[in-house]
């Protein structure tokens, strides 16, 4: 019944820990997770990851060992879950949106609703920022069957995190696979630069820089400006919608960095989406393997399987009778989930 999982598997990141604690509420397999985040320069849980083990508990009335930050190891005891009410506070700048992904597939499957509130970062790096969670992946959830509304209250950027978004979850007995084939030719596309508590001219920099590169129209540019935010931050969004999908490219302003440079590292990772056919970019393909494997069939095409979405597929296919098929389908890699 127990499945132990090797935390150092491949990426060793907190993917593993979070995919695991997924499956496990889904599944009602216990589970025992060691060498948590091994591949990492400071392994263990952080304060993301610690959020992430105490909601799926909380959720699914589970039993936990090890709860704790800088634990390398969790024993997981899953029971019954519970749709409800819920907040889940991560306490530092750390995502929300990863948060929330964890407990998401076993709420998605719930006897009942659920309201969310979640806080701590909504826009980090190297997680989904809140705009690409609320319009290209849960958009593609929903096509397998639940309703998911996320509405943003406040932004929350690193280091002073502070943001707080909500979630409404209303589920599905039985979720239906999704085809994503070769993309359709572009619908809309828009250029978004976010400043918080920064100067509104950075982001009219980056929106022009990045229009100018992509060779899109003045009228694909759009500044949102805000003072309600814990602290500073500033993030440039290239966004490609094509029939049945959209995708969001991010990359965050730093100190030293220019508005310039930011928009360069956002329109190049679309620029790379835009030269293929396929239909989720890098990152929105490894967070559609865990929805789809549940659905136990559906495909997609992608840019490409980077290792994380690798390690993904290993620790999917411990839980689920699936596995998954990918080749070479032109200038992009078809993803199928197959029943094992
Ligand atoms: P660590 O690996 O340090 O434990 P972590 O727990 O934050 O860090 P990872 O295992 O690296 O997480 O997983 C990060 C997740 O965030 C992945 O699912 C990845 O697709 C997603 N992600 C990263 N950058 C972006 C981005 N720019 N847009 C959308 N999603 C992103």
């Amino acid at each position: 019944m127990l499945i132990q999982i090797d935390g150092s598997l491949g990426e060793g990141g907190g993917q593993i820990l979070r995919t695991a604690l997924s499956l496990s509420l889904v599944t009602g397999r216990p589970i025992q997770i060691d060498d948590i985040r091994a591949g990492r320069q400071k392994p263990g849980l952080l304060r993301q990851h610690l959020t992430a083990v105490l909601a799926a508990a909380e959720i699914g009335h589970a039993q936990v060992e090890g709860a704790v930050l800088g634990s390398t190891s969790i024993h997981f005891v899953p029971g019954p879950v519970k749709a409800g009410e819920y907040r889940f506070a991560v306490g530092s700048a750390g995502s929300g949106t990863l948060v929330f992904q964890t407990i998401l597939p076993a709420l998605m499957l719930a006897p009942g609703p659920s309201t969310l509130v979640i806080e701590g970062g909504t826009h980090n790096d190297a997680a989904p920022p809140f705009p690409f969670l609320e319009r290209a992946f849960l958009p593609l959830v929903e096509r397998m069957g639940p309703r998911i509304q996320v509405r943003l209250e406040r932004p929350g950027f690193y280091p002073a995190g502070g943001g707080r978004f909500t979630a409404e979850i209303q589920p599905v007995d039985r979720l239906r696979p999704v085809h994503l084939g070769e993309r359709s030719e572009t619908t809309g596309r828009r250029v978004v630069a976010i400043v918080a508590n920064l100067p509104r001219e950075i982001a009219e920099r980056e929106v022009k820089t990045a229009a100018r590169l992509l060779e899109w129209a003045p009228e694909t540019q759009v500044i949102e400006s805000t003072r309600d935010s814990a602290g500073p931050g500033n993030v440039v969004m290239v966004e490609v919608e094509s029939r049945g999908v959209a995708e969001i490219f991010t990359a965050f302003g730093k100190v030293g960095l220019s508005a310039e440079r930011v928009a360069k590292v956002a329109v190049q990772e679309a620029q790379e989406y835009l030269g293929s056919k396929a239909a989720a970019g890098e990152h929105l393909a490894d967070q559609l393997l865990l929805p789809m494997a549940l659905t136990g069939a559906g495909s997609f095409t992608a840019v490409k399987l980077n290792r994380h979405a690798q390690t993904n597929m290993e620790v999917i296919r411990r839980f689920l009778p699936v596995r998954f098929e990918c080749s070479e389908a032109g200038t992009c890699v078809m993803v199928a989930v197959r029943p094992e």
